[in-house]
């Protein structure tokens, strides 16, 4: 099995940025018309910093493993979520995030128990599968082991077939972004079924000449946080564009929701093959850089012999 770090750190510098230009869509910062305006005419937004969240923070954490040990180690993940959201909660984690990873601090291994505890039957959101793009391009020359390894790393936090099947799918169609493949019937045909599946299979039959806000009333947008709400329309708008991330960011951008979490699902497939250079070079120096290995704060874990740098 190959690694292919190279192209696993183009998709992390994908969803960064897609994680932080989509964050900009909130009411936070815009109100929800000023918003869509804005993106139907490619106003770039004007703030000077961009911050991305927890689906970056996550990343981040996932991507630290494999650079340990090269394939995703489940207690040494749930250590490093825990030391991730510890040392900086406020990235706008979910309210399952807010339960489970302050649990895991002292016994990272308690993931066992506590993942599928949250909300009776484990989370079917959208949290595994918006960190998971890095990981699909890091094993993007195996399809079957780019499935297991996600399904490790969404079993951490996500226990509900359905949260597990959306990082399926997510890490499939950045493994197939990196060969030049992408297309969403060979993600849906990869996932597990159930309903991110069906929602693929529904994402096939709308034509990409279909605006993006009429694709959403159809594939979701992410307003219910879960992943079959979310990941069918990512998909969707990371393979109507599959060589042009800025043009794959404004397409998800116009469909709201929860947009940072659909711009890093696209973001991130997009990016694994084409990288961020093709954007314009304003977003790159908004977006908050990223801290480079062994960078930040190192923290010894409960896990003998293991680090998170976070
Ligand atoms: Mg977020």
């Amino acid at each position: 099995m190959n690694a292919n770090p190279g192209a696993a750190r183009r998709s992390l510098e994908g969803l960064a940025l897609g994680d932080a230009f989509g964050e900009r869509w909130f009411p936070l910062f815009r109100e929800p018309l000023q918003a869509y305006n804005d993106i139907r005419a490619r106003r770039t937004p004007e703030e000077l910093r961009w911050h991305w969240t927890d689906d970056t923070a996550l990343a981040l954490a996932i991507q630290r493993v494999l650079d340990e040990h090269g394939t995703v180690d489940q207690d040494r993940l749930a250590a490093c979520f825990a030391l991730t959201f510890d040392a900086d909660p406020g990235r706008g984690y979910g309210h399952g995030m807010h339960m489970l990873l302050p649990a895991l601090l002292p016994e990272p291994e308690g993931w066992r128990t506590l993942a599928p505890g949250l909300f009776e039957g484990g989370s079917l959101g959208n949290g595994a599968a918006m960190r998971v793009a890095p990981l699909g391009a890091w094993f993007s020359d195996d399809l079957e082991v780019v499935a297991r390894q996600a399904e490790l790393s969404a079993e951490v936090t996500h226990a509900h077939p359905q949260g597990i099947a959306g990082a399926v799918a997510v890490a499939t169609a950045a493994a197939l972004s990196v060969r030049g493949e992408l297309d969403i019937r060979a993600v849906a045909e990869r996932t597990p079924e159930g309903a991110v599946r069906e929602g693929l299979l529904r994402a096939v039959g709308v034509p990409f000449a279909t605006e993006p806000w009429k694709a959403s009333d159809l594939l979701g947008n992410g307003q219910r946080i879960r992943a079959d709400d979310t990941v069918p329309f990512a998909v969707w708008t990371a393979a109507r564009h599959p060589e042009d991330l800025e043009a794959a960011l404004w397409a998800t951008a116009e469909a709201l929701g929860d947009v940072d979490t659909t711009c890093a699902i696209t973001g991130g497939i997009v990016a694994a093959r084409t990288g961020v250079e093709g954007v314009p070079a304003s977003w790159r120096e908004r977006r908050e850089s990223l801290p480079g290995r062994g960078q930040g704060r190192a923290r010894r874990t409960p896990v003998a012999g293991s680090w998170c740098g976070a």
